[in-house]
């Protein structure tokens, strides 16, 4: 008989029944989560980085006249010689914003500028480097393609048709296409609102001196990082006592001014009673036990108007959570359709011990590899979940799923880069 004794989940236990497995719990995070309503609509350099709350449809056609992709000279194709020298008149010169009114005949050119109106008559732009000048005389050679070096009046967005859809995250590149449209203003959704705070008898803020098995309060800090990195409008609750009462107050507080309220730490065993008591009596909440590592326990659901999320309270635990729960459901509130974390597959530098039973998310360093073939991934070192070195020094998560037992160095892994989230 075995003398452990076990009465309920901890971080140490491999595989066990009524434990969710990271996607599970992703998917079943976004399927209860809609997104925020409320658009606001704002300056389009105010909107870069937020999300699109409607289509945009182009009210022009960009661009919005035939016009020359090149500087050189404007020509009927038909007057070209396919095998030889043509002269051709030169009859004037057209300049980006000006038009020429008059149709060009058979035997005349026009020498044209990048982005200038092609006039009527002519259906070809033969750069300037490929003919000889000589005064109005212009002597071309062959092999031009009928119809080069035009771009054609609503090639890159036609009247009409959607530019951008709801539920896309506005880029630089968008910026400027809204610009192109003549749209000074765009709407987007509105950032979501995010209240957090830390729970613990042992944590002290910055400023206090620390006692005998105290420590600083660092996940507020990671999660403010975190949360700001999300576009999310933050309300910083501080550190909250392990204490009914105490608790009580800050939940009711953060659920009644915020979309999301996150906390960290007190949702482990030890803990986890009056937690468990207080958010029962404010909202609806499930205790998950997840398999991975780290980050196993992990509390969701609703407090009042409010989305919940308990983070464990290790600082590793936080930031992974986070990258694998929060996130996504920040994406989810604020609309946006098609976000995917970055995934790649890299080659391993060094063995990697694992059991099976649980997803680890090591943290690794990504390199490129001296001839730019093939990335290479190394771990940061010691993985403990209170190393939060680990996630400072490291650039990726490799990911290990719940079947992946031991690997060799040279194997091929998985990683998730950490892009710009850290
Ligand atoms: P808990 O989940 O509350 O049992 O905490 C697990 C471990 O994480 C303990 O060692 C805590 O001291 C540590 N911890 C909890 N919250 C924080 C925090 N906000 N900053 C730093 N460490 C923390
Ligand atoms: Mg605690």
């Amino acid at each position: 008989m075995s003398s452990t004794i076990r009465n309920a989940p901890s971080c140490a236990d491999d595989r066990e029944s009524g434990v969710l497995n990271v996607d599970e719990a992703r998917q079943q995070i976004l399927r209860s989560i809609t997104p925020l309503s409320g658009p606001e609509r704002l300056p389009i350099r105010s909107a870069l980085d937020r999300i699109l709350a409607e289509d945009v449809i182009s009210p022009i056609d960009v661009p919005g006249h035939t016009n020359s992709a090149m500087d050189g000279f404007a020509v009927r194709h038909a007057d070209l010689d396919p095998e030889g020298r043509v002269t051709l008149r030169c009859i004037g010169t057209l300049m980006a914003g000006q038009s020429f009114a008059a149709e060009i005949g058979t035997g005349e050119c026009v020498r044209i500028m990048t982005g200038a109106p092609l006039p009527v008559g002519v259906d070809t732009v033969v750069m300037r480097e490929h003919v000889e000048e000589n005064g109005e005389h212009i002597t071309f050679g062959g092999g031009e393609r009928l119809g080069q070096n035009i771009r054609q009046a609503g090639e890159d967005l036609a009247k009409g048709s959607p530019a951008l859809a709801a539920g896309k995250r506005l880029t630089s590149a968008d910026l400027g296409l809204l610009a192109s449209l003549g749209q000074a203003e765009v709407s987007v959704v509105r950032r979501p609102r995010v209240a957090f705070f830390s729970t613990g008898d042992e944590l002290r803020s910055l400023g206090e001196p620390l006692g005998e098995g105290e420590v600083y309060d660092s996940n507020r800090y990671t999660l403010f990082g975190m949360l700001t990195r999300a576009g999310a409008e933050l309300r910083d609750l501080g550190v909250i006592r392990d204490d009914p009462d105490a608790l009580r107050d800050a939940f009711a507080d953060a659920a009644a001014h915020a979309d999301l309220v996150i906390t960290s730490g007190g949702v482990s065993v030890g803990d986890a009673d009056y937690t468990k008591q207080v958010l029962g009596e404010l909202g609806e909440v499930d205790f998950w036990k997840i398999a991975m590592k780290p980050g196993r326990p992990l509390t969701f659901g609703r407090l009042g108007d409010a989305w919940f999320f308990g983070l464990p309270g290790n600082p590793v635990a936080v930031m992974v959570t986070f990258y694998q729960f929060v996130l996504p459901a920040l994406h989810r509130l604020a609309g946006e359709t098609d976000w995917q974390p970055l995934r790649m597959r890299a080659r391993l530098r060094e063995p990697l011990r694992k059991r099976p039973g649980r997803s680890e998310f090591v943290r690794g360093i990504l390199e490129q590899s001296g001839d730019n073939t093939q990335p290479w991934v190394t771990t940061t070192g010691a993985q403990g979940s209170g190393i939060l070195r680990s996630m400072s020094t490291g650039n990726c998560f490799i990911l290990l799923d719940e079947e992946q037992g031991s690997l060799e160095a040279g194997e091929e892994v998985t990683v998730q880069p950490f892009a710009g989230f850290v």
